[in-house]
């Protein structure tokens, strides 16, 4: 038989953790799929290292990583894959916001052959207008780096062994989950499922969490904001064209004195345009300055395997 694995990124999560496991425990039992859920807790402030502990301790299925301290989601759903024995992995919310019955479904389409199985929203639950336009606008960007509609994207599916070593084996620090698992490619697939509420517990994301996290992505994964600035520069040259002529002309017809407003204009206007320039090309330097230190994605302070997964290696 093949093992599946649930990966489950959790931070602060004390409240979701027992009910995750109960859950997914009852829901893979009765379709008879064997299945190890590996929690990763990203360095939680609260008691979701001991819930998995415990969790750990009365069922055999349960596996645990520990941070050090926060890493972000990205880096523990990576963890969770690493430390993953299945011959495939499905990642999801442990606030189970991602309907579980929906993994039954995506080991389904896995048995007959697909090799990434997405999870497409079919809706995005509640989220206020600025929000829904700013991550419009987000996955419009990604999507064209990509090269795939991502705008229903969401961090649950299944991956087969093959595309988890794939993405193990990227190099990159600043690893964009969402968008990497569309790029590595495979025979894939979607299912749709809808955004439930959250049971317990709040939101890890603030409006300034999710700006940065925005940009994060998109630096990491294009370089179309670099080629704004060549596109700024392009304008302002056409701009100096035009005014180069019209200086011209009336130097030589003897009224050249004018044009005061002008020249504080445009130092305004290059000045700030150099400055916007400098500042998206230094975030790129500091992004590979970043990658080339080579520091570890995460540390792991703790780790517990699963019984299910030992058994298997032996
Ligand atoms: N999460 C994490 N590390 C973080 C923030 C969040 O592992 O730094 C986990 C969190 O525990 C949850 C999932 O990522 O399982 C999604 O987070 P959340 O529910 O806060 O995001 P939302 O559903 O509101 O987009
Ligand atoms: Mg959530």
């Amino acid at each position: 038989m093949k093992l599946l694995s649930v990966i489950l990124p959790a931070y602060n999560e004390e409240k979701m953790i027992e009910k995750a496991r109960d859950t997914l425990g009852r829901i893979l039992s009765e379709q008879d799929i064997p299945y190890e859920i590996v929690f990763v807790d990203d360095g939680s402030k609260d008691q979701t290292w001991s819930e998995i502990e415990k969790a750990a301790e009365k069922d055999n299925h349960v596996a645990g990583v520990h941070f050090s301290r926060n890493f972000g989601k990205e880096s523990a759903m990576m963890a969770g894959l690493a430390s993953a024995g299945g011959d495939c992995c499905v990642v999801m919310d442990c606030d189970l916001q991602h309907p579980p019955e929906t993994v039954v479904e995506m080991y389904r389409l896995w048995e007959q052959g697909y090799e990434v199985v997405e999870g497409v929203k079919h809706s995005r639950g509640k989220e206020s207008l600025a929000h829904r336009a700013s991550a419009g606008m987000f996955y419009k960007i990604i999507s064209k780096a990509v090269g795939i509609d991502m705008s229903r994207a969401s961090d649950f599916k299944l991956l087969d062994r093959k595309a988890v070593d794939a993405l193990l084996e990227m190099p990159e620090r600043n690893a964009f989950f969402r968008a990497l698992s569309a790029w590595i490619g495979y025979k894939t697939t979607s299912v749709e499922f809808d955004v439930r509420e959250r049971e317990e517990g709040v939101s890890k994301w603030s409006t300034k969490s999710l700006i940065r996290y925005a940009i994060t992505n998109i630096v990491s994964f294009s370089s179309a904001p670099m080629q704004l600035v060549t596109g700024a520069g392009v304008f302002m040259f056409l701009l100096a064209v035009v005014l180069g002529i019209q200086t011209l002309v009336h130097y030589f017809t003897g009224n050249a004195v004018e044009g005061f407003t002008t020249v504080i204009l445009l130092l305004l206007l290059i000045g700030s345009i150099l400055m916007i320039s400098l500042g998206i090309i230094g975030y790129y330097i500091s992004k590979i300055y970043e990658e080339v230190k080579g520091r570890p994605r995460y540390l792991i302070s703790r780790k517990i395997d699963s019984q299910v997964k030992e058994q298997r290696n032996r």
